[in-house]
C-alpha cells in the first residue's frame, strides 16, 4: 500500500506558486491578488480565512481580507462584492461560507464575477464544468485530481466510483474524472446495494461526510480509495473511510489528515494565479 501525502504534493504545488509569483513580479511588476470575505465570527470560518490569507503572504499573492461583522445586511454584502468585482488589484474573491441566514449565499454567489470565482461555485463555471472548458473548477475535486496525477495514475478507462453528489465535491470531481475519460459511477443516499458498486471500483472517491463509513468489505484489492470526509470524533479529525481496515486492501490510499485536506488550499491559490494570468 502507498500512502499518498497530501501534504508534500500542497507544499510543491505551492513552492511553484511561489516561483511563478516572484516572475511575475519582476516581469510585469504585478502579482495575483485574493479577496477573502468573512461574515460573523464563527470560530472555525475565521481560521480558514486567517489561513487562507496568511498562504497568500507566503507565495506573494496580494491579500484583501475582509471581515465584516454578523450584522452586516445582504445589500451591504452585495456592494462590497461589486467593488471587488470592479477593483483590479482583485483576481479571485472567496466569500467564507456559512453565511448568516439573514444574507441569501445563493444571490451572493451570483453576484460574483464569473472571472474571480475562484471556490469554481457559480453556476456560469458550474455549466463550463459541465461542457469541459472551465478555467476555473472547484478546489477539492481539482486537488484530487492532482494528487492522482502526482501519484501517476491512471485515469482513462478505469471504473471511479464517487461516493457523494455534493455541488462542493462530488458532482465537480466526476466532472473532471468524466473529462479524464475515466467510467464514472455516482452514489448516494438513494443508490441501491452500494458495496456492489463500490467494489468495482478502480478510484474510489469518499465524500459522503460520515466517520469510518467505507469499510473494507467495499473496496476490492488494489482499489486507489481517495477519502475526501472530514469528521470530528472524540475531538479527533477522522475520515469517511476506516482507515486501519482498508489500507490493508488499497493500492494506495489517503490520509486523514494530511490527504486531500491540505489540497484545497493549494488548488485555491492556483485558481487565483490562473484568474489573474487570464487578465494578462
Ligand atoms: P454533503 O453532506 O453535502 O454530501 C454528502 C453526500 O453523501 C450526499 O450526496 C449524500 O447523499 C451522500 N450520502 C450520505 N449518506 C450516504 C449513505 N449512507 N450512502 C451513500 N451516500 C450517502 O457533504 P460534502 O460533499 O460537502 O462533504 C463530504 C465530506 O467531505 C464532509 O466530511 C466534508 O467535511 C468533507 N469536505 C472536505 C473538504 C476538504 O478540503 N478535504 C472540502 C469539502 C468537504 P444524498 O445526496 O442522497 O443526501
Amino acid at each position: 500500500m502507498v500512502l499518498i501525502d497530501g501534504k508534500r504534493v500542497s507544499t510543491e504545488i505551492r513552492g511553484r506558486l511561489e516561483k511563478e509569483t516572484a516572475e511575475l513580479k519582476t516581469k510585469i511588476g504585478r502579482t495575483p491578488g485574493l479577496a477573502t470575505v468573512l461574515v460573523g465570527e464563527d470560530p472555525a470560518s475565521a481560521v480558514y480565512v486567517r489561513n487562507k490569507n496568511k498562504i497568500c503572504h507566503e507565495i506573494g499573492f496580494q491579500s484583501f481580507g475582509q471581515n465584516l461583522s454578523a450584522e452586516t445586511t445582504e445589500e451591504e454584502l452585495l456592494d462590497i462584492i461589486k467593488k471587488l468585482n470592479s477593483n483590479d488589484e482583485v483576481n479571485g474573491i472567496l466569500v467564507q461560507l456559512p453565511l448568516p441566514d439573514h444574507i441569501d449565499s445563493e444571490k451572493i454567489l451570483l453576484s460574483i464575477d464569473p472571472e474571480k470565482d475562484v471556490d469554481g461555485f457559480h453556476p456560469i463555471n458550474v455549466g463550463k464544468l459541465a461542457i469541459g472548458n472551465a478555467l476555473l473548477t472547484p478546489c477539492t475535486p481539482t486537488g484530487i485530481i492532482a494528487l492522482l496525477d502526482y501519484y501517476k495514475i491512471e485515469i482513462p478507462g478505469k471504473h471511479a466510483v464517487v461516493l457523494g453528489r455534493s455541488n462542493i465535491v462530488g458532482k465537480p470531481v466526476a466532472h473532471l474524472l468524466l473529462q479524464r475519460h475515466a467510467t464514472v459511477t455516482i452514489c448516494h443516499s438513494k443508490t441501491k446495494n452500494l458495496q456492489q458498486v463500490t467494489r468495482q471500483a478502480d478510484i474510489l472517491i469518499a465524500a459522503v461526510g460520515r466517520p469510518h463509513f467505507v469499510n473494507s468489505d467495499m473496496v476490492k484489492e488494489g482499489t486507489v480509495v481517495i477519502d475526501v470526509g472530514i469528521n470530528r470524533v472524540d475531538g479527533k479529525l477522522t475520515g469517511d473511510v476506516d482507515f486501519d481496515q482498508v489500507a490493508e486492501k488499497a493500492g494506495l490510499i489517503t490520509p486523514v489528515p494530511g490527504g486531500v485536506g491540505p489540497m484545497t488550499i493549494a488548488l485555491l491559490m492556483e485558481n487565483t494565479l490562473k484568474a489573474f494570468k487570464a487578465t494578462q
